[in-house]
């Protein structure tokens, strides 16, 4: 069996041309213009291509957006107060504060500052809260891209085995929580996990975010699977994801590509939280 690519790429452009006309009817007949600050502090090279990324999405739909990058050594409670101010401002419905933050920064204590309502990545506890006892929130934007990839291949996730490779804060938990939510039958695995093919085999859909390239080979996945590669590393100049692509796509029923497949959802969630956050302020 050969796999069907899941185009990331395609999906995202799908939902960024409804989110569009979403936001033109709340300019023109609402006199609203949904708003994200996206807050940066030092000089990540990568986090500072994220941040470039967010506001060009922005831009491209027709929303506003500010970008605010703070020196490396800006003090905690400088970035405290600019999130107070843009907690305030009527203009900004999301605030997206780009991690990870220096290391003299609370990163806790950063997003407790942010207004929930506001909170379009969704960590605040309280939307983490509310997420996980199944109260509509902000849904973390990386595991909320994996599920609307998963709802294009036409599976239903109900009654299905997943496995997540990966149980951080911001896309393996969230996304098994997801999963379960969905009606899955969800195993979660991390790198203490003992026998990680074991997990792995059983899996009809398998979403992977260890950060491990190559982690997962043609032998640790299920016949016909859904495989949906969140990794992303940089080696020898090239982003890798977890999975073994060339051999894992000649046995699963789906793939996502990496670059190509989780990437692109996830600023195109991040504009969708943010459409979802001016629908919740009016
Ligand atoms: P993280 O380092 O915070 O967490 C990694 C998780 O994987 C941990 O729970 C760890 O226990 C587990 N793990 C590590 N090695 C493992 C192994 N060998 N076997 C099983 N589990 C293992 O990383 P993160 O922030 O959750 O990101 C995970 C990956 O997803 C990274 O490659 C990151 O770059 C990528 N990512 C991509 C996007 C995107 O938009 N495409 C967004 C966020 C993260």
């Amino acid at each position: 069996m050969t796999a069907k690519i899941i185009d990331g790429k395609a999906v995202a452009q799908d939902i960024r041309g409804k989110l569009k006309q979403e936001i033109d009817h709340m300019i023109n007949e609402q006199g609203m213009t949904p708003g994200l600050a996206v807050v940066l502090v030092g000089n990540n090279p990568a986090s500072e291509a994220y941040v470039n990324m967010k506001a060009k999405a922005c831009q491209e739909l027709g929303m506003y957006s500010e970008k605010h990058h703070l020196e490396a050594d800006t003090t905690e409670q400088a970035l405290l107060d600019l999130i107070e101010k843009l907690n305030g401002k009527a203009d900004i419905h999301g605030i997206l504060v780009q991690l990870p933050l220096p290391e003299h920064i609370d990163t806790t204590k950063v997003i407790l500052t942010i207004d929930p309502k506001k909170d379009v990545d969704g960590f605040h506890p309280i939307n983490t809260g509310n997420f996980h006892i199944g109260i509509e929130s902000f849904i973390p934007c990386t595991p909320y891209g994996v599920l609307k990839l998963i709802e294009t291949t036409g599976l239903d996730i109900a009654g299905k085995d997943v496995t997540v490779v990966g149980a951080s804060n911001l896309v393996g938990k969230p996304a098994a929580m997801l999963m379960l939510q969905e009606g899955a039958t969800v195993t979660l695995c991390h790198k203490m996990t003992h026998d990680l093919a074991l997990h792995t085999q059983k899996a009809d859909i398998l979403i992977l975010a260890a950060g491990c390239p190559g982690l997962i080979t043609a032998g640790m996945v299920k016949e016909g699977a859904c495989v949906i590669d969140v990794g992303t590393t940089k080696v020898a100049g090239k982003l890798k994801g977890d999975v073994d692509f060339e051999t894992v796509k000649e046995k699963a029923g789906w793939i996502t590509p990496v670059p190509g497949g989780v990437g692109p959802m996830t600023i195109t969630m991040l504009l969708y939280n943010t459409v979802q956050a001016v629908k919740q302020a009016t």
